[in-house]
């Protein structure tokens, strides 16, 4: 069995593994990494291995940070299938053909930003000129030009990492499979998918691979979930030779799921009595867009407060949660019941769903109060930029911040107090609340994650962690040897390690 590491090393987005055991290789994730636009794009515009070679991909869930290279990898040449459970491959549709309209998007961002900063440079050399001064760095083409913006723009076109018709090149490759069937990729591997209770569908992965006349046995954890409203508990992970297991939370602990949903409840009360301006949501569109919408129907209900519209401004949202609806096996007892009450129109609650950017537009120009949940989560790109460049500067704003912020992210820049903000290239003083709610989080926290590994030590001959920042998985490598995992290893990128 061997193992290579192409992302989620360091860091929590483009997880992406391959696995060579039972005469295959197969690819565990193939997400995208997302952070910074123009890193972004250069860290995502390729593959360190061959596409060809990869027999098949097992997908743990839809989320793009793990799923949102896809596209590209049947482009470049995959032609085997992508296994993952049925509500993975319903969400993946919607998901894919967002994120290639925001790849589009991005493209056209930067190209543009390119052509001004070639103008500017162009017009501060004609400048010097007039007043006689010289140039220090002089440049012979317009693609030298010195980079005049904050960030450097890109020097030659970027081309989007793929278009919708890739996406739908790559639909038709889903296998869906149910929790607990094993399906084979070879007479000598074989997978199935556990319930991660992460997001809809989202599984931990367990693996058997024959080989020298002895199995193997591999768990992967995708990224794990927590006792959470809506959906049911993750399932307990097995015994195996080897573990990979996610790690973003490695050093931290959430607060209690009540007392965030008391912070969002402060939040709703001090818009209330504002009776003006809007609570912003920055949230992935699947799971957490749910999740809070489920929270909100919930302290609606408890303060009596009817005259808060709330609004969903994300169209990928929009589908999500009508594919959620459509998988009530996924779903607690309590959720269900909830789901029933918003069904009767008993539910103060009324969710708006904005579908055109027009709407989207117009809500720009409404003086609230009102609550708008948008994505992306991490505040990159989406309609939440144009909420956040309308709202940033005016302290009738509040910004409830209910998900991870990855390092370089503008998510992450308010998060650490910065008093202005470059957004859609214009920069913005901060005067809006930022209000950091943690415990809504998917994933399951250190204490979490120790319950869940700590039981299957002894038979574990080495543990990778991954999908994590260093500062997160160190420690959590450290609390696990002392937990009695004989061997825990922090992989680096591009990474190879045999068995
Ligand atoms: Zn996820």
């Amino acid at each position: 069995m061997e193992l290579e590491f192409h992302g989620a090393t360091d860091g929590t987005t483009g997880s992406c593994h391959v696995l060579r055991a039972g005469g295959k290789s197969v690819l565990l994730e193939c997400g995208l990494f997302q952070g910074r636009r123009d890193d972004t794009y250069k860290r995502n515009s390729g593959f360190r291995f061959a596409p060809g070679d990869i027999d098949a991909v097992v997908l743990s869930h839809a989320h793009i940070d793990h799923s949102g290279k896809l596209p590209m990898l049947v482009r470049m040449g995959f032609e085997g299938r992508i296994h993952a459970t049925g509500a993975t491959v319903a969400l993946a549709e919607p998901m894919l053909l967002d994120s290639a309209m925001i790849q589009l998007k991005d493209a056209e961002f930067l190209n543009k930003r390119r052509v001004l900063e070639k103008v500017r440079a162009r017009r501060e050399v004609r400048e010097d000129r007039r007043r006689g001064k010289q140039r220090l760095s002089h440049f012979r083409s317009d693609d030298d030009a010195p980079a005049l913006s904050v960030s450097n723009p890109p020097k030659r076109e970027i081309l989007p990492l793929y278009l919708e018709e890739d996406v739908r090149a790559t639909l038709p490759r889903f296998s869906p499979h149910r929790w607990g069937e094993w399906f084979e990729i070879g007479p000598a591997l074989r997978f199935r998918l556990h319930d991660a209770g992460h997001i809809l569908g989202a599984s931990w992965v367990e693996c058997e691979a024959r080989e020298r006349g002895r199995t193997v046995r591999l768990c992967f954890t995708g990224d794990y979930g927590r006792p959470q409203p809506i959906l049911r508990d993750p399932v307990p992970l097995e015994p195996a030779d080897i573990l990979i297991s996610e790690s973003t939370y490695g050093d931290r602990c959430h607060p209690p799921t009540d007392d965030t949903e008391a912070q969002l409840e402060l939040a709703v009360e001090r818009l209330h009595k504002r009776r003006r301006g809007k609570l912003l949501i920055p949230a992935f569109a699947v799971g957490r867009t749910q999740h809070i919408l489920y929270s909100l129907a919930h302290i609606l209900e408890r303060r009596k407060i009817d005259d808060i519209p709330v609004y969903v401004d994300s169209p990928l949202a929009k589908r999500a949660t009508e594919i959620v609806y459509r998988h009530p096996e996924c779903f607690d007892e309590q959720a269900l019941a909830r789901l029933r009450r918003a069904e009767s129109g008993k539910s103060r609650l009324k969710v708006r769903f904005t579908e055109s950017v027009d709407d989207s537009k117009l809500l720009n120009q409404m003086p609230g109060p009102m609550i708008v949940v948008s994505a992306s989560g991490m505040m990159e790109s989406g309609r939440i930029l144009h909420h956040l460049a309308w709202g940033v500067a005016s302290p009738d704003t509040e910004i409830a911040v209910v998900g991870y912020q990855a390092h370089g992210t503008l998510g992450r820049r308010l998060v650490d107090g910065a008093s202005e903000v470059n957004i859609l290239g214009m920069l913005h003083a901060v005067r809006a609340r930022i209000t950091v709610m943690n415990g809504f989080s998917a994933h399951a926290d250190r204490d979490g994650l120790l319950q869940a590994l700590t039981p299957i030590a002894a038979p574990c001959k080495a543990l990778f962690l991954v999908h994590g920042e260093n500062d997160q998985r160190l420690p959590l490598a450290r609390t696990l040897r002392e937990r009695g995992f004989a061997r825990v290893e922090c992989p680096r990128n591009s990474a190879t390690w045999k068995f």
